[in-house]
C-alpha cells in the first residue's frame, strides 16, 4: 500500500473483505469474550470482568476458534449481519468502527504494527478480568466490565 491508497478497512464493507482481511481486523482486545450478564430491569446485557473459559487472557485469543461454536453453543459468533444488531459489542471494537463508518485508532495493530499496543493503550481485557476457568462452578460477587 502507497501512501496515497486508503487502507482496505477504510474502502470495502465488512462483507466485501476477504476471510484474511476480516479476520485481521479484530484487534485482539477480548472484550466480545466476557461473560454477560442482563440487567433485570432493562433487559440491558452487561459485560462482567470474568472471560469465557476458552479465552487465553495474555494474548486474548480463543483456544478453540476453529471449533468456537460446537465447543461453547453460547458463543456468538461475529459475521457482517450481526455487528450492527449485538448491543454490547464495545465501541471500541473494529467491526462496530467499519460498520458505523468510523476510523480505527492509533493502536489497532493495524496501524500500530504492534499487537501489544491495544493492551499499553488499555483497550485489552489483560489485567482487568478474572478467566471463566477459575470462577467455574463458583458463586463470585459479580463485578461490571468498564475499560
Ligand atoms: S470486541 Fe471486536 S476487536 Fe475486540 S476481540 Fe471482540 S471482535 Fe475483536
Ligand atoms: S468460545 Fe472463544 S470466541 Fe467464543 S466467547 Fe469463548 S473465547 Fe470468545
Amino acid at each position: 500500500m502507497n501512501k496515497t491508497q486508503k487502507p482496505y478497512w477504510e474502502t470495502k464493507t465488512l462483507d466485501e473483505m476477504t476471510q484474511d482481511e476480516w479476520e485481521s481486523l479484530c484487534d485482539r482486545c477480548g472484550i466480545c469474550c466476557l461473560e454477560k450478564v442482563e440487567d433485570e430491569n432493562t433487559g440491558e446485557i452487561k459485560l462482567i470482568g470474568v472471560s469465557c473459559e476458552f479465552l487465553e487472557t495474555e494474548e486474548c485469543r480463543c483456544i478453540v476458534y476453529e471449533d468456537r461454536k460446537s465447543v461453547s453453543p453460547d458463543c456468538i459468533v461475529l459475521c457482517p449481519d450481526n455487528i450492527l444488531k449485538i448491543q454490547w459489542l464495545p465501541d471500541t471494537c473494529a467491526y462496530r468502527r467499519v460498520a458505523e463508518r468510523r476510523k480505527l485508532e492509533w493502536w489497532h495493530p493495524l496501524l500500530s504494527g504492534d499487537a501489544e499496543s491495544v493492551y499499553q493503550a488499555g483497550i485489552s481485557v489483560r489485567d482487568k478480568v478474572v478467566s471463566g476457568i477459575y470462577v467455574h462452578g463458583k458463586d463470585i460477587d459479580i463485578e461490571l466490565f468498564s475499560l
